[in-house]
């Protein structure tokens, strides 16, 4: 049961992107919110922004004026780290650095009540490592949020080696009270959005170096017979390359470097030209223009397709959605090839024990709005064309990529 609800207070340290967003979703739910940064104009400013945000939603009819500036009301500045004496739950949303975040909770640890929960937003850090880092590994829990937070959906709640499972289960229950979808899972590398995803871009880039596609025809393929929002190359060219390659980076090494999460080539040689993606003007597609232009080219002219591989494709994609089997072969070979590289990246992470079937399926229908989780979707598909289609991707693609736990 949470403590008060309604009248909840939640400390927030970090004012920027993430620490704003979800100032906003606690303040929506009903929560008082104390917002804190380094530089206090830095969490004046983010109030104002959420201000400005309800404004405009007032403005479309989306709420009502009452209930923005009664949201806003609940929002205050932190500007003595004493006001924390009040707060059920504090939330670090700072810079990602474990020594400035470790250094950052100590310095806030003789302020919070004895059984506050210390939450972090970390998306890369060892939340175990941090709770252990400030002498408080029971009372240290992942909250991951996604960003934006007050529109994306999810929350990843991260155990650490020693979170107690009754804080877990708490912070489970605000985030649900503040109206998201949880995933537990373990405190693991990347957690399960952001290993899970690698293969929707990694697998779409090899098959751009494989020549069996522009990156344009599978955006396309993979928004309208996939069914996700946006393709893989413009999706990476909004993230911006630069970002996406690092967190790559990180979960292949942090993981052993498993040949299914390598760096590919073709991403790594935009990040090194500069070629990060929207905001510098060119990626995968030049956005100089009104309309994004496709200017990465196929690493080579014609693909290698085995009569193997049409076939167990033709199978897949007609299993896989209902419009896939419209597809060409080589863009059906490509559409097949990034959703088992996501189908096998969500079986190791079950046998790793980084979460159940449910919380991955949820973690990626919520955290990147996938269409559906990939255990849904493989128990769509069969687990005989399954079988046949990953025999096949071993035999003629790469046995160690498409090796299943
Ligand atoms: P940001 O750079 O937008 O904001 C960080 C804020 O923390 C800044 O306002 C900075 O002034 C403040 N800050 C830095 N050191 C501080 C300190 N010692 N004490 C108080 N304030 C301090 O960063 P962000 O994108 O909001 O990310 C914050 C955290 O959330 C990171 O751990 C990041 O990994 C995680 N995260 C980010 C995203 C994302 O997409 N941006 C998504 C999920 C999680």
């Amino acid at each position: 049961m949470i403590r008060g609800e309604g009248t909840s207070t939640v400390g927030i340290l970090g004012a920027g992107a993430m620490g704003a967003g979800i100032a906003q979703v606690a303040a929506a739910a009903g929560w008082r919110v104390r917002l804190f940064d380094v530089d206090v104009d830095t969490a004046q400013h983010a109030i104002d922004g959420i201000g400005a945000r309800l404004e405009k939603r007032v403005a479309r009819g989306r709420m009502t004026a009452d209930d923005a500036a009664a949201l806003v009301e609940r929002l205050s500045v932190g500007d003595e780290l004493s006001q924390l004496n009040d707060c059920e739950l504090f939330i670090e949303a700072i810079v990602e650095d474990m020594d400035i975040k470790v250094q950052a909770l100590q310095g806030v640890l003789k302020h919070l009540p004895s059984d506050a929960i210390i939450a972090t937003n970390t998306s890369s850090l060892s939340v175990s490592d941090l709770g252990e880092g400030v002498d408080q590994p029971e009372r240290t829990c992942g909250m991951h949020f996604f960003n934006p937070a007050p529109v994306m959906k999810l929350v990843e709640v991260v155990a650490g080696r020693s979170t107690s499972p009754a804080v877990a289960d708490r912070v489970e229950a605000i985030a649900l009270h503040w109206g998201k979808q949880v995933a537990r899972c373990a405190d693991t590398p990347g957690f399960i959005v952001n290993r899970v995803a690698r293969p929707y871009y990694l697998e779409a880039f090899r098959c751009l170096e494989d020549g069996l596609c522009t990156p344009d025809l599978l955006d396309a393929a993979m928004r309208d017979a996939g069914g996700f929002r946006m393709g893989p190359f413009e999706l990476t060219d909004l993230i911006g390359h630069d970002v996406n390659a690092a967190t790559t980076r990180s979960v292949w090494t942090s993981w052993n470097e498993p040949a299914r999460l390598s760096p590919v080539y073709a991403q790594e040689a935009l990040v090194a030209a500069g070629d990060l993606g929207r905001k510098s003007g060119c990626g995968v597609y030049d956005h100089s223009g009104e309309t994004p232009i496709a200017v990465l080219r196929p690493g080579q002219d014609a693909p290698a397709l085995t009569k193997a591989l049409t076939t167990v494709a033709t199978d897949f994609a007609a299993r896989a959605s209902d419009t896939a089997g419209d597809l060409p072969a080589p863009l059906q070979v490509a559409l097949m090839r990034v959703l088992c590289g996501l189908f096998n990246e969500a079986l190791w992470s079950h046998a790793d024990g980084v979460a159940d079937e449910t919380a991955i399926d949820t973690a990626m229908r919520f955290g990147v709005n996938y269409p559906r989780g990939p255990f849904e979707w493989m128990a769509g598909i069969g687990s005989d064309t399954l079988d046949a289609t990953f025999t096949v991707l071993a035999n003629d693609v790469d046995a160690g990529r498409y090796l299943r736990p």
